[in-house]
């Protein structure tokens, strides 16, 4: 004599998996959310979130997390701080197994596990993260108008930030590790088009300077050996990004590079009832607003998903 499965799992505690709660728990599905590893996602790791609507004055990311977790909260979505290891997606019934072994049983699974930011690995970047160090341009790169800023990568990301940054910043140093650059011919062209935009070919960070916030930074030309010096404020960190998605590998389509695969304009992945929203699928806007309007969408589909079914 088991519990009767859950209707709702949502798997992740950013922006697309409090929104998935919020909406759900509004259709009583009474969801139960687990939070990962790092409870409220890459937001919490920002300081001042000034682009969401609705906060004319801005709002700092752990204290819209905090909102969000309460909304959530308010209308019956029980929050877990666990980490989901192990699912089994397949029957009618999914099973999700926490890291300490519990196993839990649902007629319907959200996955929002979001993506995390790729970085070098150096000890400064780590130091210096959030005084001066970013991941995202488009959420920081505000705070550096008027002021020199480097960013490392070459992707389609890295060009787009870097474009982003130059009509902010008076010179964006753009540090290429090759002779060459990943991103798509346009965006190259983009790049090197626009005046203050600076290519460093061959070049990479040995370390980013400064004590309590970004000074400067120090390269080293992979080529020649030259070792540069070159003051900044900000150093943004584009070099892509990892979607948390290994635990769902062989049991959910997916790209190469990981970021799952769901039917066009829904949150549907090819195993039915199992929902993807926010960055897990999402390489190209990836921001706090756009992962909300997916969780959104996510509920919305699993609760049509659970009434066809005749669960609700
Ligand atoms: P990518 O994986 O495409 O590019 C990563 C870049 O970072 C590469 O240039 C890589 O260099 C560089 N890099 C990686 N590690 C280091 C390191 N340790 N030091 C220095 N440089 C490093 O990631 P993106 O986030 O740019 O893009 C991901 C996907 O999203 C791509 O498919 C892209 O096309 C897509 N995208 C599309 C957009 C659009 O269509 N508007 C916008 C943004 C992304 P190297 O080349 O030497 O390996």
């Amino acid at each position: 004599m088991g519990t009767e499965p859950l209707k709702t799992v949502i798997i992740g505690s950013g922006p697309a998996g409090y929104t998935a709660a919020i909406y759900a728990a509004r259709a009583n599905l009474s969801p139960v959310l687990y939070t990962g590893k790092e409870p409220g996602g890459q937001l919490m790791i920002t300081t001042d979130v000034e682009n969401f609507p609705g906060y004319p004055d801005g709002v700092m990311g752990p204290q819209m997390m905090e909102d969000l977790k309460k909304q959530a909260e308010r209308f019956g979505t029980t929050v877990k701080y666990e980490l989901i290891d192990r699912v089994d997606l397949l029957g009618d019934v999914k099973k999700i197994y926490t890291e300490s072994g519990e196993e839990i049983a649902a007629h319907s699974v959200i996955i929002s596990t979001g993506a995390s930011a790729r970085w070098l690995g150096l000890e400064s970047e780590q130091r210096l993260a959030n005084q001066g160090v970013s991941a995202c341009a488009v959420c920081d790169g505000f705070f550096y108008r008027g002021r020199e800023v480097a960013i490392v990568g070459a992707g389609d990301s890295a060009c787009e930030e870097a474009l982003y940054l130059s009509n902010l910043c008076p010179t964006v140093h753009m540090l290429v590790r090759r002779d060459e650059m990943r991103a798509s011919k346009i965006m190259q062209d983009r790049v090197l088009k626009q005046k203050n935009i600076k290519v460093y070919w061959n070049t990479e960070t040995e370390e980013i300077l400064g004590e309590t916030e970004v000074t400067g930074v120090r390269v080293r030309n992979n080529v020649t050996g030259e070792v540069l010096e070159i003051p900044i404020a900000g150093f943004f960190v584009a070099i892509g990004h990892i979607p948390n998605t290994k635990m769902f590998k062989g049991i959910l389509d997916m790209e190469e590079t990981g970021y799952l695969r769901h039917r066009p304009n829904s949150t549907h992945t090819n195993v039915e009832g199992v929902f993807v929203s926010g960055d897990a699928a999402d390489h190209v806007y990836r921001q706090a607003i756009t992962a909300a309007g997916t969780g959104c969408m996510a509920a919305l589909d699993a609760e049509r998903y659970l009434g066809e079914k005749g669960i609700i």
